[in-house]
């Protein structure tokens, strides 16, 4: 008997449906609709996946990916998980630092880039020792293609062991380097079948989900959960290069799954005519990789009768917990729900000892999904992991006693004033709760006596007009003084990466010298 192959491409093929000229993705902002099949898609990764064994790179070489959302990029992505070598994707909004750092650390064998950023990019990919650069743009043109249309379609993928690297994803990092997280094929694929079974996901023998994928495929979300959810399942996709709310909104009445970060629900409900009738055929609506407004969660409700799925993972670990799928009513707004099957979530207080339920503390994670380590960091692996396993996931939080997850911030947002803890997270949440506010967020910055001041920036509603002095006024008496801000600035909007994570560190540079003797 030859061993099972646990290359991911292998279990995601196997899930293609019978009928392989069916659609598996429909684009929808392209300058007429493509139909690509579920041939398309096998014949097409086979040809990218030739291509690549052509070259000949070494074992488990890293391919880095800087393009435009389109359907054959993640043909390509398919294509080097059949090669067995390990995908390596660049956010598109990296500028040649960022992408300098990556190819430097990463090492790749094989560089892909759109073509208008060859020159600069190939550059620094020769430079740095890569010696294949090709390009791919958004329009199907790009020498990857042109030398892919000469290799067979058929192809059998490279045996991969369970253990073996598929990707490597470079975390947000807003302070410090950013770091790759390894992750290897079984990571992906239990976490692809956890996902499958906990969120119902209907086969076209059961009726068919189809997926509206509007997120962009250089991160965990849009390129596992989402992409992986649609291919485990053999669903159709509605393709979106990018999330325009009114060409979705248009599209839902079609689909039956969509995923998005807080700041997609915020956009879609800033629709006027978004509403139930949208959402008629929808079965499911996750949100995740940020926090979501109870405001957001409860207009979600009012306005379409569906109660948005929030969920939580990370680069390091694909999903860890979800709300129930069911019953629907079960979701709670503001929390991620519990460890997801096979998952392990605990918190631990600063000294690494056990919190009860309900306390604050850090949060601990265990499974099949969590990665294998940061690439070329031993030592920060190492210290982010505890003596018994777990990994550390920089987030704070507690845990209910029916075991229910809150996440109430990341640690290194977390503010010490005059040795007292402030959780930013609670203090947004009255001044959310303020009429006329959209949202906030609080940060610490340098403070001479107290070590750390509490600063908040309020973003006002349209229309709305706020003080920041009234603001803090307000919050006296409500919280302890010494969580009241300092400072209340009113901006017209927080700092976001391409995820729709606020950024604070950027809120702490524009405020660090406020307090400045
Ligand atoms: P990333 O690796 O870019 O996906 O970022 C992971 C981080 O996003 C987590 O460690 C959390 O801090 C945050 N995050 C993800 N999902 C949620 C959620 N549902 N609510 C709040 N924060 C989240």
């Amino acid at each position: 008997m030859t061993p099972e192959n646990h290359n991911l491409f292998t279990a995601l093929r196997a899930a293609f449906p019978a009928d392989l000229d069916s659609t598996a993705i429909e684009t929808a902002d392209t300058a007429t609709p493509l139909h690509y099949s579920w041939r398309d898609l096998d014949c097409g990764s086979a040809m990218m996946a030739n291509l690549i064994d052509a070259l000949e790179l070494p074992p488990a070489s890293r391919v880095a990916v800087q393009v435009d959302k389109s359907v054959e990029a993640l043909m390509l992505y398919l294509a080097v998980l059949r090669a067995g070598h390990v995908f390596l994707p660049l956010n598109t909004a990296y500028q040649a630092a960022e992408i300098a750092y990556f190819i430097g650390n990463a090492e790749p064998a094989l560089v892909v880039c759109a073509g208008k950023n060859f020159g600069w990019v190939s550059k620094l990919a020769f430079q740095a020792g890569t010696k294949n650069v090709f390009t791919l743009n958004d329009d199907r043109t790009g020498t990857l293609l042109q030398r892919a249309a000469h290799h067979s379609t058929q192809h059998a993928p490279a045996e991969r062991s369970a253990d073996d690297l598929a990707a490597i994803l470079y975390t947000s990092g807003t302070t410090g380097r950013s770091k790759g997280a390894m992750l290897t094929h079984g990571n992906l694929l239990s976490n692809a079948r956890v996902l499958r079974d906990a969120w119902g996901w209907q086969t076209a023998a059961d009726g068919g989900d189809v997926l509206i994928h509007a997120l962009p495929i250089f991160h965990v979300h849009g390129l596992f959960v989402a992409s992986h959810g649609a291919l485990i399942n053999g669903s159709k996709m509605i393709w979106f290069s990018r999330f325009e709310p009114r060409a979705v909104a248009a599209r839902l009445p079609e689909a039956t799954v969509f995923m998005g970060v807080p700041t997609l629900y915020v956009r879609l409900l800033a629709e006027p005519g978004f509403g139930k009738e949208a959402c008629s055929r929808m079965r499911l609506f996750v949100s995740g990789s940020a926090p979501l407004l109870l405001e957001t969660f409860h207009e979600f409700r009012t306005r379409t009768g569906h109660t948005l799925l929030e969920r939580y993972g990370m680069s390091e670990t694909v999903m860890l917990t979800s709300n129930p799928y069911r019953p629907e009513s079960a979701r709670r707004g503001g929390t991620v729900g519990p460890a997801l099957p096979g998952v392990g979530v605990r918190v631990h207080g600063d000294n690494g000892q056990p919190l009860p339920a309900g306390k604050i503390g850090h949060i601990e994670v265990r499974g099949p999904n969590v990665f294998k380590g940061y690439w070329k960091m031993p030592e920060k692996t190492a210290a982010e992991f505890t003596a018994d396993g777990w990994f550390k996931t920089g987030d704070v939080g507690q845990i209910s006693a029916d075991g229910g997850v809150t996440i109430v911030g990341r640690s290194k947002d977390l503010i010490i004033t005059g040795g007292y803890n402030v959780y930013p997270a609670e203090i947004e949440g009255f001044i959310n709760d303020m009429p006329g506010v959209a949202e906030s967020a609080v940060v610490g910055v340098p403070h001479p006596d107290f070590g750390e001041a509490v600063v908040a920036v309020v973003v006002p509603k349209a229309g709305a007009t706020l003080n920041g002095a009234d603001i803090a006024a307000r919050l006296k008496g409500r919280i302890a003084n010494f969580k009241v801000p300092k400072l209340v600035e009113v901006a017209p909007d927080l700092p976001r990466n391409a995820m729709g994570k606020v950024q604070k560190s950027l809120l702490r540079e524009r405020h660090q010298g406020l307090f400045a003797r």
